[in-house]
């Protein structure tokens, strides 16, 4: 089996939504980003905790998994957010621009049919804040078909903690033993 793909959300995962009162977690800085086709007197704030960079880089370069952004900021993730984390350059998935007003506007996550062609038959581990039962059904039975599948799902007021990426690390490496268990048979 081919290694497994590590798909990444930035907004309610690596940025967490503010609170009621507009306050951001204290572990994350603020910064003021320019993404691409904004207006340069309508810069944006964003907010990342620099304690993840480290864990994040620890991870994305462990050879267990294929790391690639999923996420509105598309480009924007290589060229702005990540280097503020000082990950390392990953690609990015080019998602389509829907004309839309929820992030599910067939019940399910507005990204998955794009990743759900783009992944054809890999393995891969999702992290992101907005899954609906739906996805999770998806997950299911690709797994079910042999195609493991791991959803993660953040908190988007907290973001992603370090206990999400033990569980990642710890599934993709049950995925390599049983890739080392098949080539020895
Ligand atoms: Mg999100």
């Amino acid at each position: 089996m081919p290694l497994p793909y590590l798909l990444l959300d930035i907004d309610g995962v690596l940025v967490p939504f503010p609170a009621a009162d507009g306050s951001t977690p204290p572990t994350h800085v603020r910064h003021t980003v320019l993404p691409t086709g904004r207006h340069p007197d309508d810069p944006v704030p964003v907010w990342l905790d620099p304690s993840q960079g480290s864990i994040l880089t620890d991870l994305l370069t462990s050879g267990l998994i294929i790391p690639v952004w999923c996420t509105s900021w598309r480009k924007d993730a290589t060229t702005i957010i990540g280097p503020l984390l000082g990950l390392p350059d990953f690609p990015y998935l080019d998602l389509p621009r829907p004309q839309i007003t929820t992030s599910h506007p067939d019940g399910y996550l507005w990204k998955r049919d794009h990743v759900d062609t783009w992944l054809g038959r890999a393995p891969v581990v999702w992290i992101d804040d907005d899954f609906t039962v739906l996805d999770h059904g998806w997950a299911q039975e690709r797994t079910a078909r042999g195609l493991p599948t791991l959803l993660i799902q953040p908190d988007p007021y907290v973001g992603l903690r370090a206990d999400h990426l033990v569980e990642v690390r710890e599934w993709a490496t049950r995925q390599s033993g049983t890739n080392e268990a098949l080539d020895a048979v």
